[in-house]
């Protein structure tokens, strides 16, 4: 198959934080891969803006390292190389102060799409908008990128969103969320909406339940002081888990478009069901052997924070009343695994003789490892010995489907960079989005901190505590395995 990468307008986007972690693992080494597939113009470029002292050259030879420590294959190759260095270029800022600002005022050009990615801590976001706007970098045009964490709570998040609208249009906010940049998730979307086989079955007459895993095998490693005062609920299921659990449940759009399909999006977690706390297991990994546990690992003995978290919910709409959605995403488990298994109902009756066994369909989405769809359906067992009944999974991984194409495909961070600089919202969170999550979470943190809940402890490389099972095997449920 031939790719099909379409060039962007030319723009220069500035990096705040430029020299940071994310940057240097994520930002560059994607922007090389979309300037290898001939989608950054030639005359783009690249401006690190952050505290270090650098000049251009300085900042091409830390970028230049990023990319070998953190690029794919691709880094081999020099020449492309040197040319992607040179269009990069540095200010060092102050965005807390003045120094730096005049000096990127003058490096921005006029008629191209500029674009400001806040790779900072959310506390500078105030500043760095200000400043933008006081230095007249900004114009009617620019595009702000902001990272998560949105806000801890929906007053702070309310507080960001207002001190963003005080400089920018929602029109020019880009809320990233990297979990919508990855091709599966879009194609959650292409595969419910653009086939005829899944609507029809989409909603509480075919689905029993809906399993969404999130797991990790790594532990807090030097996040730990952040961590500790965000927790798996935080970190993981306000944002990423809601927002595969809104594609997975939203009413189809109108049209593939920006506010189209958030207005959907924001319906799924109004219509989200308050959580009874015996639908909530929380967790936190004990020692095992020379591995420290979560507590040791945030050197806080008495962390009551979750570094496990299962929860089962509902959504009180037409299509999906009395279907439960069971969430759950944690650090050290067996596997790396991110997946959503839609669960089918049992057939009723069968006319098999002797088959008693339930199958079931059952359409999994794997985000990663391994990006892909497959479909269980049951079959005859093959060979002779009369009619038995085996399930087998109908499998699409992506990189066997589609070859070469998939190997081009853009990750996520690229994916989405590339959407700024085409002014296509539709895979970031729009501000209404953001707080209706947090209004959802709110009451169930307080919850659980009203009660001194203690976090279960789970052991390391396991599916997580024991009560995470029974929150389904009460319900007569098994969670589908954890494979890597
Ligand atoms: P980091 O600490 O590694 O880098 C911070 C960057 O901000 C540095 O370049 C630093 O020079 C710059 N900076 C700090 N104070 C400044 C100031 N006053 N003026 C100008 N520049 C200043 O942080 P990071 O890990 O790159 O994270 C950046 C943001 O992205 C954070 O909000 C973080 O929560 C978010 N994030 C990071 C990751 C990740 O994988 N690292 C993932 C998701 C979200």
């Amino acid at each position: 198959m031939v790719s099909r990468v379409i060039p962007v307008d030319n723009f220069d986007l500035v990096i705040f934080g430029g020299t940071g972690d994310l940057a240097r693992r994520k930002i560059l080494p994607g922007l090389f891969r979309r300037f290898l597939a001939g989608q950054m113009p030639a005359d783009s470029r690249v401006i690190g803006a952050a505290r270090s002292d650098l000049d251009d050259d300085g900042y091409r030879a830390l970028i230049k390292d990023a990319i070998a420590e953190f690029g794919g294959p691709e880094k081999e190759d020099a020449e492309k190389l040197s040319a992607f260095l040179a269009q990069l270029a540095y200010v060092q800022i102050d965005a807390m102060g003045e120094g730096g600002w005049g000096a990127l005022a003058k490096l921005m050009r006029k008629d191209v799409v500029r674009a400001f990615y806040f790779s900072v801590g959310p506390s500078l976001f105030g500043a760095l908008a200000e400043r933008l706007h006081k230095h007249k970098i900004a114009d009617r045009n620019s595009r702000i990128v902001v990272e998560k964490p949105f806000g801890r709570d929906l007053a702070s998040a309310q507080a960001l969103n207002e001190t963003l609208a005080s400089h920018f249009k929602e029109t020019q906010i880009y809320r990233i969320d990297h979990y919508l940049g990855k091709e599966t998730v879009q194609n959650l979307m292409a595969v419910r909406f653009g086939n005829v086989l899944f609507e029809p079955l989409w909603n509480n007459h075919y689905v029993d339940h809906i399993e969404i895993t999130v797991a990790e095998t790594v532990g807090v490693g030097g996040r730990g002081a952040y961590y500790d005062k965000s927790g798996a609920m935080r970190d993981m299921v306000q944002n990423h888990l809601m927002q595969l659990l809104c594609l997975i449940a939203m009413e189809p759009p109108s049209r593939y478009g920006p506010d189209e399909v958030r207005d959907e999006k924001l319906k799924v977690i109004r219509a989200l069901d308050p959580i009874d706390a015996h639908h909530i297991v929380r967790g936190q990994y004990d020692a095992k052997g020379e591995e420290p546990s979560y507590r040791e690992d945030v050197d806080n003995a008495k962390s009551f924070t979750e570094s496990f978290i299962a929860l089962k919910c509902g959504i009180s709409n037409w299509r999906w009343a009395g279907v439960p959605f069971y969430l759950r995403t944690g650090k050290k488990m067996k596997s790396r695994v991110s997946s959503i298994d839609v669960v089918f109902k049992d057939l009723g009756h069968t006319i098999f003789e002797g088959d008693h066994s339930r199958h079931r369909n059952i359409l999994s989405i794997r985000l990663q490892p391994n990006e892909g769809m497959d479909l269980q359906v049951t079959i005859k067992e093959p060979g002779p010995g009369g009619m038995r009944l085996i399930d087998v999974p109908l499998d699409m991984t992506f990189a066997d489907a589609l070859g070469d194409d998939a190997e081009d495909s853009a990750d996520a961070y690229e994916r989405l960079i590339m959407d700024v600089i085409r002014g296509n919202q539709t895979l970031f969170m729009r501000g209404d989005e953001v707080e209706a999550a947090w209004a959802w979470t709110d009451p169930l943190i307080e919850g659980w901190e009203a009660r001194n809940d203690v976090p279960k402890t789970y052991e390391q490389g396991s599916a997580g505590p024991e009560d995470a099972m029974a929150l389904m095997h009460r319900d007569g449920r098994k969670w589908r395995e954890i494979k890597g």
